[in-house]
């Protein structure tokens, strides 16, 4: 059972009480909605969620691109939309790959979805047959494992130098090579280059999901892996890769508004799925959006949020230095929100550390919930952009307390 190794404390939230649901329900648990739930207890300093700064949501200017979409737009911004997205939008964001790639996009390329959660779960809906291969990057974001366990993959790790042999047959390889979450890491060019060779022998998709693209806090992410495909192509995009974007981490996550770009053919196929998943995305959020975009909004930013995010993870990796060094190691992230923290010599559960470390209360994400098989249990991650730096050093304080108090209730070493 799923959520008896990889949630310390969601067993009873889990269905399996359920005998009337199907399956892959009773298979499931809340576990991302107990972790977003700490962000709302002012006594728990939560390095749990992946939530941008709140005090940073740019209210102003969400209200002023609110009457200008209402302005524009009329009526039509309150009706049922096109099912694939506003098409002003769509436009717009395939004329910002097509300058950022280099390649040729246009709307036909882009599905507007409701948060690029939405993008995964109907990628999951379109492509994955019960017991197919998915070849994902691990360890694995949380919603993506979410949003296909109906769909009963057959889970394998990605290795970067995988074989085109290797990855023949599978349906998909799943990437976030812009500072992943969970682990913040940067994939660096060479790897993303040769995976796309490997993919493209393999007759395969890979699908990129980037929703941290802006969040480079030192220096250029380089190309994306569309970009690399785009590149080897002349004419209409009809790439293997499929690209998932976002403002959720950009701008702000209310919004709920994502996009897919893929060839044309697999969008209109999404577009399909999405029909019965909720007939259209909100026009007015679009609507929104679009404004946003268009008047670069979201590049200005994307600087007050690098500015902002700098400073408390160095803030964070400073006090774990000082607290949490002797039991773990990490690499300080170049971009992201999240840093990744690995006990040493798998000395520590922390899935058993995380029920000592909700009664010193702060709270982290155990590695096992992002590990398809949750055996993965000597990690964790830990979110610096939703608190201040001093409660962020407040919260590693707290965790190295129950470290300590993790210890003592181990068996002295033989
Ligand atoms: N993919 C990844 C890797 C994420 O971290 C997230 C958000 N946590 C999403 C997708 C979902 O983003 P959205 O809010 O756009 O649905």
């Amino acid at each position: 059972m799923l959520a008896d190794r990889t949630m310390p404390t969601s067993d009873a939230h889990v269905n399996h009480h359920r005998p009337d649901c199907t399956d892959w329900i009773r298979s499931s648990n809340n576990v991302t909605q107990q972790f977003l739930s700490f962000g709302g207890m002012p006594d728990v300093v939560s390095l749990a969620g992946g939530l941008p700064a709140p005090e940073l949501y740019p209210l102003q200017a969400v209200r002023d691109a609110t009457l200008r979409a209402l302005d524009r737009h009329g009526a039509a911004a309150l009706e049922y939309g096109p099912v694939e997205g506003l098409f002003a939008l769509r436009q717009l964001i395939a004329s910002r790959v097509s300058a950022t790639t280099g390649g040729t996009f246009s709307a036909d390329h882009v599905l507007l979805t409701t948060g690029a959660m939405q993008g995964l779960d109907l990628i999951g809906k379109v492509l994955i047959d019960s017991g197919e291969r998915v070849i994902v990057q691990a360890p694995t974001y949380l919603g993506a494992l979410d949003a296909w366990r109906p769909r009963r993959p057959a889970y394998e790790r990605l290795r970067w130098d995988a074989t085109p042999a290797e990855l023949r047959g599978a349906k998909f390889v799943y990437t976030v090579p812009n500072y992943s979450n969970p682990t913040g890491a940067l994939v660096p060019q060479a790897q993303r280059v040769a995976l796309l060779e490997q993919v493209l022998q393999a007759q395969t998709w890979l699908v990129e999901d980037d929703p941290y693209q802006a969040l480079q806090l030192d220096g250029p992410a380089g190309p994306s892996i569309l970009a690399h495909a785009a590149a080897r192509q002349a004419g209409a995009y009809s790439g293997p890769v499929i690209y998932l974007g976002t403002v959720s981490k950009s701008l702000v996550p209310g919004l709920r508004v994502g996009w897919v770009v893929a060839e044309a053919g697999l969008i209109q196929t999404l577009a399909l799925a999405k029909q019965s998943a909720d007939l259209s995305s909100s026009m007015l959020t679009q609507a929104i959006t679009f404004e946003l975009l268009d008047s670069q909004f979201d590049h200005a930013h994307a600087q007050t949020l690098v500015d902002a995010y700098r400073p408390r993870r160095d803030a964070l990796c400073r006090e774990a230095a000082l607290h949490l060094s002797d039991w773990f190691e990490w690499e300080v992230p170049v971009g992201g929100m999240f840093v990744w923290m690995r006990a040493k010599d798998r000395a520590i559960d922390t899935n058993a550390l995380y029920r000592l470390a909700i009664e010193e209360k702060v709270a982290f994400v155990p590695s096992s919930v992002f590990d398809f098989s949750g055996d993965d249990r000597f990690a964790m991650r830990l979110n610096f952009t939703r608190a201040a730096p001093a409660v962020l050093a407040e919260g590693v304080q707290r965790l190295a307390r129950a470290v300590q108090r993790y210890l003592k209730t181990q068996p002295a070493p033989r």
